[in-house]
């Protein structure tokens, strides 16, 4: 038996406290306060000290590019599942846009097969296409991918612009309890943009993408969603409009969730400077004014969710002119510090930042959420006070493609537990230990 030893347990709900957490055969057997000075029982083979660190239900990315099959250059599972490891993450949820794309269930398994003989053990649950080969024209397998394992459907990277399509993909979900996962972008609005449309494109001469090519899709998913009542998650927030549309839908009692990544409140199109390709995302940047409203929206809960929709890129795709670069972030690496800054600037408490990277996530996909005595064992220790240097040159990830490197952040997953096996542990003060 493991035991879990001192740490400040936080499981929203239901546990905040100074607990031992002991661990059996993969599965939590107890939660107990700490036996104060009491002799370990024989049946405790290993202790892991958490005094002083946080200690949470696993932390999971519902929204990652994991790139395989097709671009191993950029990502392989196997490096993906490393850099979550890393970045406290016992689970994550690779997008469907491979290739081929996972639309079918022979791709789905072969990503779940791949994550297995990585032997990394963190968790791989794949996101269905909505659509076949994402062209937005037929339906995707949805049964098959259930069947597979896929979590939840969608065609991110790229929207449905069909609204009859999208109105059908929403029913038949419904019919396979699969969430439908929007990437919400009207193409006509954002054709030919490089990054958001405001002072700063102005400056740089780039062709700029408006809130309202984000806006209007979310409101269109909204109205879609009313319609069918099937679950609708909307991915990547970055506009202020959007924010308001989802927290008007969610007074109506919409069954509409979202997520956002850390960039969107960490930075805003000033961080494209002069011309940097690591600022390149898709949605963009935004303003100030977005920026905070994304705030608001994680504090009050209208954005239920923090993804880092980790989208690692090789260099050649990124040292190009800014037009032409590929769109993405590396963040499984960072998710975590970053998020943790909102904690430190008061923004979200702490359990709120579990709740968007824990609970919220595995309510919205269905999965066992939370410390449940009975429950799997996948657990993140966190050294919040930890601090570090963001090293792109020695992320995991294949994709060292970040606007963070060399930010100074504070907050680290120290230990990472699936199953009740350590995938991560790198408790020793800077030791960054991987496996
Ligand atoms: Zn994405």
């Amino acid at each position: 038996m493991v035991v879990i030893r001192g740490g400040r347990v936080v499981d929203p709900g239901h546990l905040d406290g100074i607990y031992d957490i002991y661990i059996s055969e993969g599965r939590i057997v107890d939660i107990a306060a700490p036996s104060a000075g009491a002799a370990s029982s024989p049946a405790v083979t290993e202790e892991i000290q958490a005094a002083g660190k946080i200690v949470t239900p696993g932390l999971i990315d519902m929204h990652v590019h994991l790139r395989e099959p097709g671009y191993e250059y950029k990502e392989t599972i196997a490096t993906g599942c490393l850099a979550a490891a890393c970045g406290g993450f016992t689970a994550v949820c690779p997008m469907p846009n491979t290739e081929p794309v996972n639309d079918r269930a022979e791709v789905c398994r072969f990503m779940i097969s791949q994550a297995a003989a990585s032997g990394v053990g963190v968790r791989v649950l794949p996101i269905g296409a909505i659509s076949r080969d994402q062209e937005g024209k037929d339906l995707a397998e949805f049964a098959g991918l259930k069947e597979a394992g896929a979590v939840a459907v969608s065609d991110d990277g790229k929207p449905v612009s069909d609204d009859l399509l999208m109105r059908r993909a929403m029913e038949y979900a419904k019919g396979f309890g699969l969430p439908v996962i929007s990437h919400c972008e009207v193409v006509s609005l954002a054709a030919g943009g490089a990054m958001n449309e405001g002072l700063a494109s102005t400056r740089l001469g780039l062709a700029g993408i408006p809130n309202a090519a984000e806006r209007i899709m979310v409101e269109r998913d909204i109205a879609l969603c009313e319609l069918t009542g099937a679950a609708l998650h909307i991915a990547h927030v970055s506009a202020r409009e959007s924010v308001r549309a989802i927290r008007e839908a969610k007074k109506r009692g919409v069954p509409v969730t979202a997520e956002t990544a850390p960039h969107f409140f960490m930075l805003t199109d000033e961080a494209v400077g002069e011309y940097d390709t690591a600022a390149k995302v898709n949605p963009p940047l935004r303003s100030e004014a977005d920026r905070e409203a994304v705030c608001e929206g994680l504090a009050d809960g209208t954005i239920d969710a923090i993804a880092s929709d980790h989208a690692p890129h090789s260099v050649m795709e990124k040292e190009v002119e800014f037009d032409l670069a590929a769109n993405g972030i590396s963040g499984l690496e960072t998710s975590l510090a970053l998020s943790l800054s909102l904690v430190r600037r008061n923004l979200i408490s702490i359990s709120r930042l579990v709740e968007a990277m824990s609970l919220a996530p595995a309510r919205i996909l269905g999965l066992p959420g939370g410390l449940a005595v009975g429950g799997p064992a996948d657990i993140t220790v966190i050294d919040p006070d930890m601090a570090w240097r963001v090293d792109a040159a020695s992320f995991r990830s294949l994709g060292k493609n970040t606007p963070f490197d060399r930010w100074e952040l504070q907050g680290k997953a120290v230990l990472t537990m699936v199953g009740g096996r350590v995938v991560y542990y790198g408790l020793a003060p800077g030791a960054g230990r991987c496996r």
